[in-house]
């Protein structure tokens, strides 16, 4: 029975020094590796790569599954909730682990202030809307705030010091930093069952302004798309809630067919998950229309930003 990297067929200790030193040591990390990557890090062939990723997978019970089973993995999917009864309704429940929630807006609608909000959340316990856990967030325009969260931990009756401490946050400094944090994601989330929420706030920012230009366009959208397929498989083998952030112009109209604003269209819709646009309406109150989701209507709430964060 494969119960570690070093079961897998074909797999001895040279190869194995390798698989570890890039990262690659443990069945989850692998099945989700790409056998191009991993025959080059590991020095194998293709096709030894590509075994490997499958028994990797088949241990970890990656396969088709019949409807029924599926049906009973989704009734274990968790909902961590956002503070508004009116967003969580609109998402059915609250922010879902194994999927990828993008919320898309514009500046200043509150995309940040949900991340921390959830940040703080997902540690509550599951009766009153959390899972327990801890959050990953990953912070690429200097945004966190670690204010905000006390400010939210205490209304919520938390300790505002713990709450700080389930929170790691990094800042990333460019696409290839930020892709590099991801990728070492595996390795940290392989290691701590406790988190249970990866946030990204923003996605696309570092790829904007990287790959401006028309010449550029092919290579960004390569690079983002690899790059969110690998959070949306984290999300899947660890049960984790992933919410991603994506800046847009308030009037997409007025820039058709202008390819830096089209990239990845105006959501990132090439990459399964769930959508949300948040939009600024009078004062504090802003509105969350759910966009694109497998399961949920589309439909649009209200919900507040208040100092002590998200709210009805
Ligand atoms: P985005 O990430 O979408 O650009 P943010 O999440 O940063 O937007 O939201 C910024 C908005 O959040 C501010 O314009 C303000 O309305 C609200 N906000 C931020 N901090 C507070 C606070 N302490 N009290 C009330 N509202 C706040
Ligand atoms: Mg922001």
């Amino acid at each position: 029975r494969i119960k570690s990297v070093k079961d897998l067929s074909g797999v001895g200790q040279a190869v194995l020094n390798k698989l570890n030193e890039s990262g690659y040591s443990s069945l989850e990390s692998i099945a989700v590796a790409s056998p191009q990557d991993l025959s080059t890090v590991a020095g194998i062939p293709l096709a030894t790569a590509q075994r490997i990723i499958k028994e990797a997978r088949d241990a970890l019970d990656i396969r088709f599954k019949t409807a029924l089973e599926i049906e009973q993995e989704r009734a274990s999917v968790k909902k961590i909730t956002t503070g508004s009864q009116a967003l969580d309704g609109l998402l059915g429940g609250g922010i879902e682990t194994r999927t990828m929630t993008e919320l898309f807006g514009e500046f200043g609608s509150g995309k940040t202030q949900i991340c921390h909000q959830v940040s703080v959340n997902v540690q509550l316990p599951s009766e009153k809307g959390g899972l327990s856990g801890k959050a990953l967030y990953i912070d690429t325009e200097g945004t966190f705030r670690t204010e905000r969260i006390k400010a939210m931990a205490s209304a919520l009756g938390l300790d505002p010091k713990e709450v700080l401490q389930n929170i790691m946050s990094i800042r990333a400094i460019n696409t290839d930093h930020q892709i590099a944090i991801v990728e070492e994601l595996q390795d940290i989330i392989s290691k701590d069952n406790t988190i249970k929420l990866v946030v990204v706030d923003s996605i696309t920012s570092h790829f904007r302004a990287e790959y401006s230009g028309r010449e550029n366009l092919a290579v960004r959208q390569q690079k983002l798309n690899r790059h969110l397929h690998q959070l949306v498989r984290l999300a899947e083998i660890y049960d984790l809630a992933v919410i991603v952030t994506n800046q847009v112009m308030a009037r997409p109209d007025m820039f058709y067919g202008d390819p830096t604003v089209a990239v990845g269209g105006h959501t990132l819709y090439h990459v399964p998950g769930i959508r949300v646009q948040i939009k600024k309406s009078r004062g504090n109150r802003r509105i969350a229309r759910m966009v694109d989701a497998p399961h949920l209507p589309e439909g649009e709430v209200v919900f507040s930003i208040t100092n002590t964060g998200i709210r009805d």
